[in-house]
This record gives C-alpha cells, structure tokens and sequence, in this order.
C-alpha cells in the first residue's frame, strides 16, 4: 500500500471507504508530518480537535452514513473562518481572534450543518497566507514567510502559499485556497501542484474573511485534477441567504466529465501571454504541454486578449478600493487585537490599525481611499470599472473562437525569497497572467507541466467561460493521465 501521505485525495477516501485505513489512522499520519511545522505552512494545529473530527468520521464510515470524501484531511487557509481553529488571515490584527462560525466552504467539506449532508473531510488546521490574502510571494504574512518545499530560498507564491507548500511537501493531501487576482493559481504553479478557480459566485463567499468582494473565490488545491474535482463538487453551490453574489446554479458533479477525450478541443491561444515579459524556460515548458494536448486531438486557436497589460492598473485600483471598504472593520472593538495605551476612541482606532496591519496592508488601504476619494474617483476608480468590463467582453469575443484557453500562469518560476522586497510592483507586475480572468469572473486553474531554472515548478493555466469548470478539469486530467509532471515531488519529502 502506499504511504498514506503519499496518496491522493480519491486514493484517500476509497483507503477509508474500504476500510483498509480508519479516519484517525490517517489523521495521524498527516498530523506527524506537521511537527515542526515545516515550511512555516501552518498558522494553527490543534491534534485534539482533528483526531475528534477523525473519530467522528470513523463513526460516521462505520454507520454507513459517510460523506463523498469521509475522513480525507484537509488543511484551510486562514482566511476562512473556523470554529475550532483561530482565525488570523495572516495578519496581527486577527490574533488571538476566534469565530463563532465556519465558513460555508468549510462546513460543506467537513462534517456539513449540524453534523450533517457535508463530505465529511477532517480539518488538519489552518494555514498561512498573505496578510488578508495580499501579496503574490506569501512573503507578507504577520507571521512569516512561507518556503518553497522544491527549494526552500524560494518563495511559494501567494496569497495561498501556505495551501501550496503544504500540499507540496505532503503535510496536508488538499487544501482550500482563494484567489482574488490569481491566490490559488499562481502558488499551485510555483509549487508544482494543482489548483482551480471557479467561476465567481460558484463557492459561497460566507465566511471568507474579505479582501476585493468583486474578486473573491475560493477553490481547492490538490496534486491532481481529479482530486480538485472531487473537492470542488462538494465545496460549490448556492448559498442565497448567506452570499448576496453566490450564483444560482445547482450543484455539479464535476468529476462527471473527466474521462471525456479532448478530439476537436480549441485552445486559444492569447498572443498576449507569449510575448517578451515571459521568460524562456516557462515558454518552453507550456510549448511542450501545448504540443502533448495537440497529439491528444486538441487544435491551438491563435486569439487575442488585448487588455492583457491594463489588467495590472485596473485590478490594482479596484482590489484596494475595495479593501479599504472591507478592512474598515477592523478596528479595534469587534475583532482581534486592540491597542493597549490610547486617549479617546479614535486614538484607540488609530493605534489599533497602526499596530494591527501589515505595510502592505496600508499600501493597500491608503490606494484604495485615494482612488475612490472625491475628485479621483472619476480618474481612476470609473475609468477602471469601464475597462474591466471591456477586459471581460474581450474574453467573450475570444471564445467565440475557442473552447478553452491556455497560457502561462506566471511570468516566470518561483522567484528568492526577499527579491522583491523594496519593490512591491514587481510582485504586482507577475500577476499579469492571472488578473485578467480574475477581473472577468471567469474560472481558471493550474497545472504542472514540468520544470524550468533551478529545477523549479512551471504550471499552465487554462481559463474556461462561465460554467465551464468540468471543461477545463477534462482537460487537466486527459493531460495528467499522458504526463507524469504531477507525480513529481520535491527531494527529501
Ligand atoms: N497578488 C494579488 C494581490 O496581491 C492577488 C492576491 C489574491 O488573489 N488574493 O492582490
């Protein structure tokens, strides 16, 4: 049998349904690999409270009454809200913070509403992120970088580093993400995993502590496409009291459609993506799994996304306009952490943010305010809005023309760690492959297609049209079941 931390999700919850391994075995297992808490991926471990969920899921296997993913591990990243496990979002504001709740897409993975109609998985912790998912190296984390598991000076991609690096280095079999401008994407390629995004509004949004509202999704990352699937079946669906944007769309089965074969499939092709900003290795990487999709009966479609390189301004404008909003409350009275020595109210909330948030946090915030402040909102904030809606008709008229589209992730592999660190718009400027799909709703994922300098992780992107999650995991899996780059694990793990 192989090592249970070397399984997959769906090898996991086929292990636990034929009873070869229980629920508290495997929990067992996962939680030995976290001491230590290697690579800095996790924020909170609490053994008690996993082996107690472990154990109802054991009772739950041996009633008959599993859930799809019964007694499989999962580690949240700490944006979402836990009732058993703190909750910071990686910033110093929320400590010592706990929720009266869990997230929608926490309960619907675990044991579901009162114990009951969730998959059934078991909560290995929390892990970290960029301080309210902002950042793009994990390098922003009140709590500490994150490190890449496939070379440790490097960093893991962010927001959802700490999801990446633990999936990675096998400390965790899945985690969930988000991705407000490319948080699940681009850490999944960095670190050799894979990860979706699914259409805005697909996962419900309660719970999840706000960053760009307009933006926010959450998604699982995984080794495989399959298990990405497995996961998004059960974290999707309406949640129309809770999420005033969650779409009204019933819940799919998204492993439904993986064996589908891929003859005829049109791959568009952005001019855009494949221009001087993208750095050779990663090119030669993505031309190969092109080619591997090609001889599976796929034809590349050259198409064109013209607003590719305005996507940076516009996402940078909207994402903090809207988090100076949402990070509004946190101020000292109903959350986390208060100033000590203050004279009057607004001392306190002025002391409370001053010492709470992280640098890159009020770089954001103070944007935010500046472009919707009287006078610049018509300059920056409204100009924006009107290009991101030509960003998303763009990508209409693109797949009028394809079935799904594909391209870098990032610019180039995991960067040092500490390279950017005077120089916030260089992190800004690598998300340009992301933000586009971002901007428009649409669901992207990544997956490892081999490996480039300094035998680092490259991932391709695929971004579907609205819906089309089962599209784009077709496509993910026929081409993981021809490639091997997925299997790969880095040294000493
Ligand atoms: N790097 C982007 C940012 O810092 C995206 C982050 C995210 O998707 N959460 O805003």
């Amino acid at each position: 049998m192989t090592q249970l931390h070397n399984m997959t999700v769906a090898q996991l919850a086929q292990t636990l349904k034929t009873k070869q391994a229980s629920a508290v075995e495997v929990a067992t297992a996962f939680l030995a690999r976290t001491g230590g808490n290697p690579h800095n991926a996790f924020l909170d471990i609490n053994s008690e409270v996993t082996l107690a969920q472990a154990q109802a899921s054991d009772a739950r296997i041996a009633a008959g009454t599993a859930g799809a993913l019964e007694g499989v591990p999962i580690a949240h990243k700490d944006v979402f809200v836990t009732r058993d496990f703190a909750t910071t979002a990686g910033s110093k504001i929320l400590s010592g913070y706990r929720s009266p709740f869990d997230a929608t897409v926490v309960q619907k993975l675990g044991a579901g509403v009162n114990a009951q109609g969730g998959a059934g998985m078991v909560s290995l912790g929390k892990v970290n992120c960029d301080e309210f998912a902002m950042g793009s190296a994990n390098e922003n984390s009140a709590y500490g970088a994150v490190t890449n598991p496939w070379d440790t000076s490097r960093v893991p991609g962010g927001s959802s580093g700490g999801s990446a690096a633990a999936v990675a280095a096998r400390l965790a079999p899945a985690a969930t993400g988000t991705d407000t401008g490319g948080s699940i994407r681009q850490p999944a390629s960095f670190c050799g995993i894979t990860g979706i995004k699914p259409t805005y509004g697909r996962a419900s949004r309660y719970g999840m502590i706000a960053y760009a509202s307009s933006l926010d999704q959450a998604g699982p990352m995984a080794r495989t496409a399959e298990d990405c699937a497995l996961l998004l079946s059960a974290m999707c669906g309406a949640d129309l009291d809770r999420d005033s944007t969650s779409l009204d769309v019933p819940a799919e089965n998204f492993s439904a459609k993986l064996g589908d074969n891929l003859l005829g499939l049109r791959i568009g092709i952005p001019k855009e993506f494949f221009g001087e900003g993208l750095a050779a290795d990663v090119r030669t990487a993505i031309d190969a799994a092109l080619k591997t999709l090609e001889a599976q009966g796929a034809k590349l479609v050259p198409i064109t996304l013209p607003r590719t390189e305005l996507a940076i301004p516009v996402y940078y404008i909207i994402a903090p306009a809207e988090a100076s909003s949402n990070l509004s409350r946190f101020d000292g009275v109903k959350f986390g952490h208060r100033a000590s020595a203050y004279t009057d109210l607004v001392s306190m909330y002025k002391k409370t943010r001053a010492e709470g948030f992280g640098e890159e946090v009020k770089r954001r915030i103070m944007t935010g305010a500046y472009v919707l402040s009287h006078g610049y909102y018509d300059a920056y904030y409204l100009q924006a809005q009107k290009i991101r809606r030509m960003i998303a008709d763009d990508f209409q008229r693109a797949f009028a023309e394809c079935d799904v589209i594909a391209g870098p992730v990032a610019p180039s592999v995991a960067w040092k760690l500490g390279n950017n660190a005077s120089d916030p718009l260089a992190d800004y400027l690598a998300d340009i492959f992301t933000l586009p799909a971002s901007l428009a709703g649409l669901p992207g994922m990544s997956i490892p297609v081999g490996f480039g300098e300094g035998h680092m992780p490259v991932g391709m992107q695929l971004i579907g049209n609205y819906l089309q999650e089962a599209r784009l995991l077709n496509v993910a899996h026929q081409y993981q079941l021809a490639t091997d780059h997925h299997l790969q694990q880095p040294e000493g793990i």
